[in-house]
């Protein structure tokens, strides 16, 4: 008998924070507990241990704690005496948080075309670069650190300089080298579900640049140099140091969360690349790419009928950004523009649940889930 009542239902939640924070939560409580203890709240030790930590893990010469990882990509285009009538170029598939970044910079966001590995295309890039461009914002998204070698090559040749999102992609490489540390700076999120998160909102930018790091030293703490004394004019983005006490237990396990994420991607890839109706993510050894897979997006046909269909056996998934890439928001005032991979890929893609406390069992079920939905 096999009518809708009688579904075995499981909740799988796209991302479970309870179950996160329960696997911490005695050392949590401790460090919660011990910074209090020392009203250590604004530019303390653990904030510098932080910072000293992930300089070590990302190899970046430069690291500060700000505040999200919105204001961090602000703070990096502040560095470029952005002005009116300037342009930067972002792919139109990320977070609007990129494009707002460089709406408050006062430059003029243009949207670039994204390739078949969901990320910023270089031609696309090439297309919109002007006399008037600024920057280039590649998005290292889902976990995944685009081709720099090409973008790089790009921007030297046109003099512009780089400034990477890497909000989703702590610990993802190309070719040996994190995401964040290709460009004159890069930033990272620690909002509470990206793949390092701290409990509430916090960010951090990676820099080599000396010049670059001096600038954003001043900038996130009011404009005060290292001695306190006020130099230029700042602003207030510091990170929590309560926040930096949690992420920097938090990146001490780090390696693991990392490696259950990959766990999960190569079951996924298992069970479903012999679906003929869905396009996969590359699998976690994949050539010069080293993925952290903050997300596991794929392609699939039938879309929105599938996602019904794991909805109503308890799946939870998500079409990223409420389904629409930046350049089809109304109201923004984008300058218009078909960006055709962009748009086929937004009937398609499709974000399955991904995240280290995620069980065996609950993997299968999502995948034997997709495997009725399509009659395999
Ligand atoms: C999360 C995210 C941001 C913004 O980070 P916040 O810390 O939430 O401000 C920016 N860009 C991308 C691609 C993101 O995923």
């Amino acid at each position: 008998m096999s009518n809708n009542s009688s579904v075995k239902i499981r909740e799988v939640p796209f991302f479970d924070y309870s179950k996160m924070f329960a696997r911490y939560q005695e050392a949590l409580t401790e460090i919660f507990q011990d910074v209090l203890r020392r009203g250590a709240f604004i530019l303390q030790r653990d904030l510098e241990e932080f910072e000293e930590r992930l300089k070590k893990y990302t190899g970046a010469k430069h690291v500060f704690g700000v505040a999200d990882g919105t204001n961090a990509i602000l703070l990096l285009l502040r560095c470029l005496n952005i002005e009116k009538g300037d342009e930067v170029i972002l792919p139109s598939h990320t977070f609007i948080a990129t494009a707002a970044a460089v709406h408050y910079s006062g430059a003029t966001p243009l949207l670039a075309d994204c390739g078949k590995d969901h990320l910023i295309d270089v031609d696309s890039v090439e297309r919109l670069i002007s006399k008037k461009c600024k920057a280039i914002i590649p998005v290292q998204l889902n976990g995944r650190t685009a081709d720099m070698e090409r973008l790089m090559t790009l921007a030297k040749s046109r003099n512009i300089p780089i400034i990477e999102d890497a909000a989703q992609a702590l610990g993802s490489k190309f070719c040996g080298k994190c995401a964040g540390t290709f460009g004159i700076g890069g930033t990272i999120s620690f909002y509470p579900a990206k793949t390092l998160g701290c409990l509430g909102d916090g960010g951090a930018i990676l820099t080599n640049s000396s010049e670059v790091a001096e600038r954003i030293g001043e900038l996130r703490d009011h404009g005060r140099d290292p001695r306190g004394n006020i130099v230029s004019w700042g602003t207030n983005c510091r990170l929590d140091n309560l926040q930096a006490a949690f992420l920097s237990f938090k990146l001490h396990h780090y390696h693991r969360e990392v490696e259950d994420r990959r766990a999960i991607a190569s079951r996924y890839h298992e069970g479903l690349s012999h679906l003929a109706e869905l396009t996969l993510p590359p699998p976690p050894d994949d050539g010069a790419h080293f993925d952290v897979f903050q997300n596991y997006e794929i392609e699939a046909e039938e879309r929105e009928a599938l996602r019904n269909h794991l909805k109503e056996r308890g799946i939870a998934t998500i079409v990223q950004w409420g389904g629409k890439p930046l350049h089809q928001l109304q109201n923004l005032n984008f300058r218009r523009t078909e960006l055709a991979n962009t748009e086929e890929l937004f009937k398609k893609c499709l974000l399955l649940p991904i995240y280290p406390t995620l069980e065996e069992e609950e993997i299968d079920y999502v995948i034997s889930t997709i495997c009725e939905f399509y009659g395999y």
